[in-house]
């Protein structure tokens, strides 16, 4: 093949070249999967995450240093009792050369995303979060100028922030809550030249995640035997899963996969269920019962998900049962603790959804889950906000349109996202 990678549908196998395309152009329920030229990896001498562009669906690079940084733990390990563990840590950590300033591995997820983007010319994306994710997509549109609309619920706009100017972002608040929001951002992209960023179905966002897999794997000389993370989509896990796949394709990094060990927050755990009773379905009656409580009790909200990629041809299910994989439960107590422990132990403060994750890890130890000579990998998605704060700027980022609750996206509304577009200059590839 001519190109450094195509898309393929794991459902009717069907492949074909990349058009920022989402979904399979025969209408399977299935995560396009990249498939690259490169079936060795070969890390290059560029910035942060794209030191593995060859398995990045993108060609060139941005340059930002921010990728995953990924060490042999001590402390941790000593403490746990495992004589192998490695932590990959997502974050901004300047000692360990940890640079994601908005202190979560959604940056990962946003730089390629972002670039593809642009080498496809596909206009201009549209995010709805006003969590990690939202706050990754605006750092890396102030860092490299790109254009993007941000569609977030009006009381929870102050949490976007960045650490340069971001003076391309389109904030529009919608007053109401996050399906308001999620629903308004969808019309948003009825507007020629804006497109919806993906979420799971972005293979960019996949691949970028899957950095951890690749980074962890290369410090170690050989894949770990099993991954650890908390989730709220599943979509780092599903990223793990692809990721160690190529690895054992390359050959020399082993032939097992990684067992994956998920972890979500109690009360909020609908994956947790439905793996417990192997079930290739979410059901919302009976795996998140009283969901808006649950949701407000979690300590760690980006872990709150109410859609995710969990049967879907490639999806969650699909990564846990091809890894003899495990899910856990956590606690807000267990995941305070532990987020204790790992600042203890490490010295970094944690993202509260990475502490889930080091207590499932206690809870795998415990339980006899893992034995404690495994090569164990703790993703630890998010973490250095005390460090962020000490020595970074921020900058909030000043809403252009707030919408009232119910608002169609016509007149007024259109015409100054119209008029916004117009100004960044975007012309859109047919
Ligand atoms: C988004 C997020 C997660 C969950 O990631 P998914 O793989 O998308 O479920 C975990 N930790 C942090 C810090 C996050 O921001
Ligand atoms: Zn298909």
């Amino acid at each position: 093949m001519r190109e450094n990678y195509l898309l393929r549908c794991p459902a009717c196998g069907r492949s074909f070249p990349d058009r920022y395309t989402l979904d399979c152009p025969s209408g399977c329920n299935a995560l396009l999967r990249t498939v690259y030229a490169e079936r060795r990896l070969t890390p290059k001498n560029l910035p942060g995450i794209f030191r593995y562009s060859d398995w990045l669906p993108v060609e060139g690079y941005l340059d930002i240093d921010a990728g995953p940084v990924s060490y042999e733990s001590v402390g941790l390990a000593r403490e746990f009792g495992l004589s192998n563990l490695t932590i990959s840590f997502s974050g901004y950590w300047p000692e360990r050369g940890g640079g994601m300033k908005t202190c979560s591995f959604k940056e990962l997820e946003a730089q390629p995303t972002v670039l593809r983007l642009r080498e496809k010319g596909a206009g201009v994306l549209q995010v709805s979060s006003a969590g990690n994710t939202g706050r990754a997509f605006c750092e890396v549109s102030g860092l490299t100028g790109a254009p993007i609309v941000v569609v977030v619920p009006t009381a929870a706009a102050d949490r976007l922030w960045t650490t340069v100017p971001a003076e391309n972002v389109c904030l529009i608040t919608v007053d109401g809550d996050y399906f308001d929001s999620i629903a308004f951002g969808r019309e948003v992209c009825s507007l020629p030249g804006i497109v919806p960023e993906g979420g799971a179905k972005n293979v960019a966002r996949r691949d970028g995640m899957g950095t951890v897999m690749l980074d962890a794997t290369l410090a170690l000389g050989r894949l770990p035997d099993c991954y650890f993370q908390a989730v709220g989509s599943g979509t780092g896990g599903i990223a793990a899963w692809e990721a160690a796949e190529r690895l054992v394709a390359d050959g020399r990094f082993g032939s097992r996969l990684p067992a994956l060990h998920l972890s979500q927050n109690l009360p909020f755990a609908p994956m947790v269920r439905a793996w417990e009773v192997g079930r290739q379905e979410i059901v919302p009656e009976v795996d998140m019962p009283d969901v808006e409580a649950a949701i407000a009790r979690v300590s760690a909200g980006v872990l709150t998900n109410r859609h995710p990629p969990w049967g879907v041809r490639g999806g969650v299910y699909d990564a846990l049962a091809a890894s003899g994989g495990r899910m856990y439960a956590v606690s807000n107590d267990d995941a305070r603790s532990a987020g204790r422990l790992f600042a203890d132990t490490e010295e970094i403060d944690l993202d509260p959804a990475a502490a889930v994750a080091v207590a499932s890890l206690s809870r795998a130890v415990e339980g006899g889950f893992i034995g404690p000579k495994e090569r164990v990998l703790l993703n630890v998605t998010g973490g250095g906000y005390e460090r962020a704060a000490e020595d970074l700027d921020r900058y909030p980022i000043e809403p252009f349109i707030r919408a009232a609750a119910g608002a169609a996206f016509e007149g007024d509304l259109r015409d100054a996202v119209s008029a916004w577009l117009a100004e960044q200059g975007v012309t859109v590839r047919a």
